[in-house]
């Protein structure tokens, strides 16, 4: 990946926005500040060095919570526009990604939703009622149709159109040098320790001393959150993923993304140099020694179910890793101002689809402090109850 230009904090500044954490969310978020506001970036670590790099990018528009469910616990009129943010979400990703002219491989893919505990055929057929009748395209597959077009045995699938995959380091890195391009500047490492709420300003201090002067700071820190950001609704678990040998001649039909209605979900993608990445078997607790631990039993289950879904590759792993991923009670982030901190906001794009999340939050966020009102802000704001 080329460089993405960073620098040393070595003394206090001003700026308009600083923006804490540089993975796909600061990225994002910065990229569309820096149109029209001054915009520094501070991250712990360096760029793109959190949890994006351990992604496997299946950037689905398909939040993991049923659009039938959603309506369920949120009413079917705001389930029915938060499906359909996310979907106008995945378009305007791929389109910007294409005018910023990014080299992350970026490749269109269809995904299958495959039965399974969740949704039944049943389920699946009533989801894709659903999803049609809020405009977005989908088709039923029967057990018999699964099998003949993609060689999938199982009791039925939602084809869902217009994902993609790619590079999310290249992809990271690309939007974070746009903005560097449009006179935003990255810092790093530098950590942010507190944030002190003015009238009119606010006061971001730094591990190492430097103070940074600001109207508003933005926090971008992934699955690593600051006490005073409402987390309820929110958990930060665990997620294993595979990377197999190369075998381009070997892939199912199609190469469409594929997930499943069961909880955990396993989800499957291949590469461009014809590598199968395979990721799930999630654990509910995020502390990283116990995650290893569990590491050659969680790779011997994945690998079992990738290779029973898809019996003609070859499913043993040759890259291991597993990572943080965040998930909340609906599927759905959280992107807004923290309560209680004036010009304070967070992002948290927890979710299976963590990616397009961000895209929405740069959105939601770039639409505010342009004094416009993001017309879905009201489907992502933070509750107002107090920090954890
Ligand atoms: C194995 C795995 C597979 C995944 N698969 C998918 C997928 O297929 N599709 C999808 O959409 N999503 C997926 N995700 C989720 C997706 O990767 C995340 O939603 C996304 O990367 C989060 O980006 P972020 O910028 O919010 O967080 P991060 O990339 O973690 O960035 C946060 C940054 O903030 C910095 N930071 C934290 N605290 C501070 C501080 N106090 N001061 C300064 N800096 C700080 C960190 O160093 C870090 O660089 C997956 C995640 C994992 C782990």
């Amino acid at each position: 990946m080329p460089r993405v230009p960073h620098g040393h904090l070595i003394r206090d500044i001003g700026t308009d926005v600083p923006v804490i954490g540089a993975g796909i969310s600061g990225a994002m978020v910065a990229g569309a500040l820096s149109v029209d506001h001054q915009v520094v970036i501070i991250d712990r670590r360096g760029p793109v060095k959190g949890s994006t790099p351990a992604s496997t990018a299946l950037v689905e528009y398909e939040i993991d919570t049923p659009l039938i469910n959603l309506a369920d616990k949120i009413g079917e009129e705001r389930a029915v526009r938060a499906w359909q943010r996310s979907n106008l979400a995945v378009g305007a990703l791929a389109a910007r990604t294409r005018a910023l002219d990014i080299r992350c491989d970026l490749e269109q893919r269809d995904s299958l939703y495959l039965a399974g505990d969740f949704l039944d055929p049943d389920g699946l057929r009533r989801e894709s009622e659903a999803r049609r009748a809020a405009g977005i395209e989908t088709l039923f597959l029967s057990r018999q149709a699964l099998m003949e077009r993609f060689g999938i045995r199982r009791s039925a699938a939602l084809l869902a159109y217009d994902d993609f995959t790619m590079n999310p380091r290249r992809f990271t890195g690309g939007y974070l040098r746009a903005a560097c391009r449009r006179g935003a500047r990255i810092f790093a490492p530098v950590e942010s320790v507190s944030a002190e709420a003015g009238r009119s300003t606010v006061m971001v201090k730094t591990a190492m001393g430097p103070v940074i002067t600001a109207r508003a700071v933005i926090y971008c820190t992934g699955y690593e959150l600051p006490d005073f950001i409402p987390a309820r609704g929110h958990r930060v678990a665990s997620t294993y993923a595979l990377a197999t040998r190369r075998q381009p001649r070997r892939l199912w039909p199609e190469r469409c993304l594929i997930w499943e209605a069961s909880e955990p979900y396993l989800y499957i993608r291949d590469t461009p140099d014809g590598r199968v990445l395979c990721g799930g078997e999630d654990e509910d607790f995020s502390d990283a020694k116990s995650r290893d631990a569990l590491m050659p039993l969680k790779m011997k289950a994945l690998s079992a179910k990738l290779a029973k879904l898809l019996p003609g590759i070859d499913a043993r792993p040759e890259f291991t890793w597993a990572g943080a991923f965040g998930t909340s009670d609906t599927g759905l982030p959280s992107i807004g101002p923290i309560p209680g901190m004036k010009n304070c906001w967070a992002v948290l794009g927890f979710g299976g689809n963590g990616i397009t999340c961000s895209r929405i939050a740069a959105d939601v966020i770039s639409a505010a402090f342009a004094g416009r009102s993001d017309p879905d802000a009201d489907l992502y704001g933070f509750p107002h109850h107090p920090a954890k």
